[in-house]
């Protein structure tokens, strides 16, 4: 975002991606049948599951495990780092789901007396969300709810009959199950033609109509003739010069293997939240022996994920209904947006609710749990997989998490490198007693959600931590870079830009102050929009 912001406002950009430029052709698999992938999609062995016990998803450039690319947890931790390497990252595969951040998310500190007060109020943040959801287009309706604010929305397409069950269960309930709000375009916009529901937005999307930044924002940016993008180039360190501004990064040429010099006037750090952290880290130097613009000790630290805990309901009501057309977009058609404010929870914190399944389109990697559950091959399987299809819908809870002091990445103490020598980050992740509560209390509700639309609830084993086994799991992870009004315990300003390196940047999920329970990337491109619009300013006045 900030590379198509800052072209389009006359500065010159080169734009650093440790991965390849985007082949739809090649690294987009939306089209193809599970059984023209290896495994059906499935992953080695048909678990969809790394050797580290992780999941993995099926897509190219997207992964926990990266070749010659480790990462570590402490003792005790078990932080799972979905990482891309691709123009784009990881919104080439993302599921679109497109929350803004309302006053209460912002402030929790001074209105609920928990959590963080971010440097920025949500009037400031508006009028970006207006400009993003313009740009890329969001689906959605207009509710009027104070903890979900409204956006400039496109329509959004009608409920299915999976949706429309969890309404009436939620209508029972007298809990609100509004139209999902996504970056999914339902009819043609800004040059795109509107979605034709393969319902399969995780493996990529040919005719770009849910949003990736590689097919939305670089394109434009090119059109200006004022961005070079420079592929397979992974950034080692941000180098400064005697006075502590920030002269240019230091990057490996992956393609000739060496170690090369980029110089600039301002730099901004758009690498995801941890690993934005990391290169702050090992931008180590005279004036910055703990890393660069660190003078608080707070780049790595803060690190937070989404509360993220899952019921699927058994609907064989839906295995009943005359075969019909079920195939939709790939994202959320309905969702319930958090409903018990004013209340005493037993946690500080809201979520809301993500409604996906029901008979649509199989999807990569669909019937593995029926392929575990069943024995056998051949007719016996495939009768099994009949009468199970479309039957389960899933509710997916999202919550906030609260910062702790616990949860934090640092570069590996023990020394570790990746292939290029670059040092690797050690994670220490740990889920507060809030978040178990909260986990536990999506359990109870969701269930009962699936019990009031007519479904049976799932078996479940409960973990420990009532959360995803391994934290990083739904790939939010923000904070590790975050913004703050007070320098003693923040790295960055309101504007994304470092307190102490006026020409330093960090414009990903790193520079989130808290993590609300609404999913970050809406969030991420208001706040680069909003950088950038700010580093414009001073690029003019002459300050950077
Ligand atoms: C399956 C899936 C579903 C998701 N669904 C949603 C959703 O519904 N809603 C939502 O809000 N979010 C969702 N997310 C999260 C969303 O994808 C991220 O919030 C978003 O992509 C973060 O953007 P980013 O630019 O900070 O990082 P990334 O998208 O990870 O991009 C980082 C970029 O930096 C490059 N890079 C990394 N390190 C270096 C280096 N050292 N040098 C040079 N380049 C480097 C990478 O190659 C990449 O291009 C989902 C994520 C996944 C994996
Ligand atoms: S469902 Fe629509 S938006 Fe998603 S990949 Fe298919 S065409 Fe693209």
């Amino acid at each position: 975002m900030a590379a198509k912001v800052l072209t389009e406002g006359g500065l010159r950009v080169v734009m650093l991606e440790a991965g390849p430029l985007l082949d739809p052709a090649k690294h987009y698999t939306e089209h193809l049948w599970p059984y023209q992938l290896a495994h059906r999609g499935a992953g080695v062995g048909g678990t969809g599951v790394n050797a580290a016990g992780s999941y993995e998803m099926d897509v190219a450039h997207i992964a926990g495990s990266i070749a010659g690319e480790p990462y570590l947890n402490a003792p005790g931790s078990q932080f799972h780092w979905t990482r891309g390497r691709i123009l784009g990252g990881r919104t080439n595969h993302w599921n679109c789901v497109a929350l803004r951040f309302s006053e209460q998310d912002l402030q929790t500190r001074s209105l609920k007396g928990y959590g963080e007060d971010w440097p920025v109020r949500y009037e400031e943040l508006a009028p970006y969300y207006d400009r993003v959801e313009t740009l890329i287009g969001v689906h959605g309706t207009s509710e009027g709810l104070a903890g979900a604010p409204d956006g400039i929305f496109l329509p959004p397409p009608a409920p299915r009959c999976s949706d429309r069950l969890i309404q009436q269960g939620c209508a029972s309930l007298r809990i609100p199950c509004i139209a999902g709000r996504a970056a999914v375009i339902t009819q043609p916009y800004n040059g795109r033609p509107g979605c034709h529901y393969c319902a399969q937005c995780t493996q990529g999307c040919h005719t770009a109509s849910r949003f990736s930044a590689s097919q939305v924002l670089v394109p434009p940016a090119l059109k200006t003739g004022r961005l070079t993008v420079v592929p397979n180039a992974m950034a080692r360190e941000v180098l400064t010069d005697a006075s502590g501004k920030a002269t240019g990064v230091s990057y490996i040429d992956k393609d000739a293997g060496v170690e090369r010099r980029m110089k600039a006037r301002a730099v901004i750090l758009g690498a995801s939240a941890c690993e934005s952290a990391r290169l702050l880290l090992n931008s180590q130097s005279r004036l910055f022996p703990n890393g660069l613009a660190n003078e608080s000790g707070y780049v790595g630290r803060c690190l937070m994920d989404t509360t993220a805990h899952m019921v699927a309901g058994d609907f064989p009501q839906l295995a009943r209904i005359k075969p019909h057309n079920h195939d939709g977009t790939g994202s959320v058609y309905v969702y319930i947006p958090w409903w018990k404010y004013q209340r005493d929870n037993g946690f500080q914190g809201g979520y809301h609710v993500e409604v996906f399944g029901g008979p649509m389109m199989p999807k990569v990697g669909l019937f593995r749990r029926e392929a575990q559950e069943a024995e056998g091959y051949g007719a016996a399987l495939k009768s099994y997989c009949k009468e199970r299809y479309g039957t389960s819908i899933q509710l997916h809870g999202r919550g906030e998490m609260i910062p702790n002091h616990e949860s934090f990445c640092e570069i590996d103490p023990a020394g570790t490198v990746d292939r290029w020598g670059i040092p690797v980050l050690r994670f220490h992740m740990k889920w507060s007693a809030n978040e178990v509560a909260m986990a536990k209390d999506m359990r109870t509700s969701l269930e009962e959600i699936v019990g009031a639309a007519g479904g049976t609830p799932l078996p479940f084993e409960p973990n420990a931590e009532y959360g995803y086994l391994n934290a990083g799991g739904v790939a939010h992870e923000v904070g590790t870079v975050r913004m703050g009004k007070d320098k003693r315990t923040s790295v960055l300003n309101g504007f994304c830009q470092a307190h102490t390196v006026k020409n330093l940047f960090v414009t990903d999920g790193g520079c989130f102050t808290t993590s609300p329970d609404k999913n970050p990337t809406l969030s991420i491109l208001a706040l680069s929009w909003r950088a950038a619009d700010y580093l414009l300013e001073q690029a003019r006045k002459g300050n950077v």
